[in-house]
C-alpha cells in the first residue's frame, strides 16, 4: 500500500480554483446583488429619520458586485478550506469529530432557531426545557451537583470556574492567592489563574507525565486556591492517583479544577465528580459534537459540587411550585453575568440532540472507540516515531520528531507535508513537555479505512525524512500558497482591508502600522 504513496499522494489535489482577487478588487461601481421592488411609500431621508445618528464620514470603498459574483467569489474561497466534512483533523487536544446532521435539523426547528430571548417565559417553556434536560444529562455524566450553561468557550469556562473558586474562598474570608498547574497544562490554564488574579505556581510532572504528589504535597498551603488539571492530561495520560490528588488539596482547603475539555476519553466510563473534582467545564464543541474551528460558536459549562453553587452566573434555570420552568435572577452570591442572555442556546440544543441520539450506552462506545482509534494508531507508529511517555493513551497519543530530527525535519515540517497527502496537520509542537510534539487525536469518528490512509501517510513521511528531508522541509507543494511567513503573520497581523489611499499604496508594513 504504502509504496503507492512514492513521489504522488494519492489523496492530494491542488485547489480548484488558483486565484482569486480581493472582493474589492472585483468590484465595478453600479452594480448590484439584489432588487427591489418599487417604493409605494413616501420616501423619508435617513436625516430625518435617524438625525445625528446618520454616519456621513467616509465609508471607503463598499464593494460592488451581481450576486453570481458573490456567491462565485464565496464558494471559491470556500474550496480553499480544509473542512471536518472534507477529511480528517487528527488536531491532537481539539477533539475534532463529526457534527452529525440531525443536530442541525433540530437545531433549525423554526420554534426553536426563532425563539426570541426576550420571549416570556410562559412562551418559552420548551427552551427551558432543553436547557434543564441537557443540564441534568451534563450533571449525569460528570458526577457534580449542579450547571452552568453560560460560558461560550472551553478558555471561558475555566474563568467562570475559577471566578466560582475565588467566591468561594472569599465568602469563608479567605482570599488565597495561588493556582497550581501541572507544566504540561494547556496554555488557556495559567491564562486563566492569571486573569483571575492569582498567581500560577508551576507543578512538575513526573517521569510518567502524571502530577507528582509528593511536590504537590510540598507545594499546597493555605495560599492555594486550587489546583486546575486536565485529566487526561495534554499526553493523553489519566492520573491514575487523583484521588489522592484530590485529597491532598481538600486537607489544606484548595480546591480541584478539572478542565474538562478531553472528557471524550471518560464520557459514561468514570465521572469527575466521583473522583474529587470541584468545578470542571465541558466543551460542547469537543466531547459532545458541536461545530467548532470556524464552524460555529463553542459553548464550554462549568459543572460543580454543591458548595459552589450560591456563585453560579445569573440566572440560572429553576423548576416553579407549579412544575413549570422559569429563570431565577435572585441570586445575592452569584459572580454576574459571564454572558449576555443565557449561552450559546444553539449549541444546546445540538449537544443535547447528540447525547439524546447516543444514550448512556452509545455514549460509553464512543468513548471506548475514541481511545481504540488512539492505540490504533499509537501501535501502528511506535518505531517509525518516538514515544516520549510510554503509560498507557486514553484518547490521544504524543509521538515526537527526535528520529526525524536528526535529518533536520522538524514536527512543523512533518505536519505541513500531511497537507500534501490530504489531511490536516495533527498539533504540532504541544505540549510543551514533549520536544517537537507530534500530537494525534482520531476521535471515534474516523474509520479503520481513514486511519490507515493518515497511518500510511505518516509512515510514507518519515520515510521521505529520511531519504529527501528537503521534500519534506519545504511544505506543503499541492496548495495555492506554500509557506507562510508565520511570524510576521502573528506579529504584524493585517485583518482589515483599507481602500488604497490616492497615491499611497498600502504596503503590508504600513498597514501593519495603521493598525
Ligand atoms: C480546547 C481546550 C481548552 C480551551 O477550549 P476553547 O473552547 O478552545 O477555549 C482548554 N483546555 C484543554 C485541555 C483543551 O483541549
Amino acid at each position: 500500500m504504502a509504496d503507492k504513496f512514492v513521489g504522488t499522494p494519492i489523496k492530494a489535489t491542488t485547489h480548484v480554483n488558483q486565484n482569486e482577487d480581493l472582493i474589492f478588487e472585483k468590484s465595478s461601481s453600479g452594480k448590484k446583488g439584489y432588487r427591489l421592488a418599487q417604493l409605494d411609500v413616501p420616501a423619508i431621508d435617513a436625516a430625518s429619520l435617524l438625525g445625528a445618528a446618520v454616519r456621513t464620514d467616509d465609508l471607503g470603498a463598499m464593494p460592488e458586485l451581481s450576486e453570481i459574483e458573490i456567491i462565485r467569489h464565496f464558494t471559491r474561497l470556500s474550496t480553499w478550506n480544509y473542512a471536518i466534512d472534507l477529511g480528517m483533523y487528527p488536531l491532537g487536544s481539539c477533539t475534532m469529530k463529526y457534527n452529525p446532521r440531525i443536530n442541525e435539523a433540530v437545531a433549525r426547528l423554526e420554534g426553536l432557531a426563532e425563539a426570541h430571548p426576550y420571549q416570556p417565559e410562559s412562551l418559552s417553556q420548551g427552551a427551558l426545557g432543553i436547557m434543564k434536560l441537557l443540564s441534568d444529562c451534563l450533571i449525569e455524566i460528570t458526577g457534580m451537583d449542579t450547571i452552568t450553561l453560560q460560558p461560550a468557550a472551553g478558555a471561558h469556562g475555566e474563568f467562570t470556574g475559577i471566578l466560582l473558586a475565588r467566591a468561594y474562598h472569599q465568602s469563608l474570608g479567605n482570599p488565597r492567592t495561588k493556582v497550581l498547574i501541572p507544566d504540561s497544562a494547556h496554555g488557556t490554564n495559567p491564562a486563566t489563574a492569571a486573569v483571575c488574579g492569582y498567581q500560577v505556581a508551576n507543578l512538575k510532572s513526573n517521569a510518567q507525565g502524571m502530577v507528582d504528589l509528593a511536590e504537590l504535597e510540598r507545594m499546597v498551603d493555605g495560599d492555594v486556591a486550587a489546583l486546575m488539571l486536565t485529566n487526561p492530561s495534554t499526553i493523553g495520560v489519566f492520573e491514575s492517583d487523583i484521588h489522592k490528588i484530590a485529597d491532598i488539596l481538600h486537607a489544606k482547603g484548595a480546591l480541584l479544577y478539572m478542565d474538562g475539555a478531553n472528557m471524550n476519553a471518560l464520557c459514561g466510563k468514570t465521572r469527575p465528580g466521583d473522583f474529587g473534582a470541584d468545578v470542571m467545564h465541558l466543551n460542547l464543541h469537543k466531547t459532545f459534537s458541536t461545530p467548532h474551528g470556524g464552524g460555529g460558536p463553542g459553548s464550554g459549562p462549568v459543572a460543580c459540587k454543591k458548595i459552589l453553587e450560591p456563585f453560579l452566573p445569573t440566572p440560572v434555570v429553576k423548576t416553579n411550585p407549579d412544575g413549570s420552568l422559569g429563570l431565577d435572577y435572585n441570586r445575592p452570591q452569584s459572580v454576574g453575568r459571564v454572558r449576555a442572555w443565557y449561552g450559546n442556546f444553539g449549541m444546546f440544543i445540538r449537544a443535547l440532540a447528540y447525547i439524546l441520539a447516543n444514550g448512556p450506552d452509545g455514549l460509553r462506545q464512543t468513548t471506548e472507540d475514541a481511545v481504540l482509534n488512539a492505540n490504533y494508531i499509537r501501535a501502528k507508529l511506535e518505531g517509525t516515531f518516538d514515544l516520549p511517555y510510554k503509560s498507557p493513551s486514553l484518547h490521544e497519543v504524543v509521538f515526537s520528531d527526535k528520529l526525524q530530527a536528526k535529518n533536520g525535519v522538524k514536527t512543523g515540517d512533518m505536519g505541513k507535508r500531511l497537507i500534501d497527502y490530504g489531511f490536516h496537520a495533527y498539533t504540532v509542537s504541544f505540549p510543551l513537555v514533549v520536544n517537537g510534539a507530534m500530537m494525534i487525536e482520531p476521535t471515534e469518528s474516523e474509520s479503520r479505512e481513514e486511519l490507515d490512509l493518515l497511518i500510511d501517510a505518516l509512515k510514507q513521511i518519515a520515510r521521505e525524512a529520511e531519504e529527501n528531508p528537503e521534500l519534506v522541509q519545504n511544505a506543503p507543494h499541492s496548495t495555492r500558497l506554500q509557506r507562510l511567513d508565520e511570524t510576521t503573520a502573528a506579529r504584524k497581523p493585517i485583518l482589515r482591508w483599507k481602500a488604497p489611499v490616492a497615491s499611497t499604496q498600502l504596503t503590508p508594513d504600513s498597514a501593519a502600522k495603521e493598525w
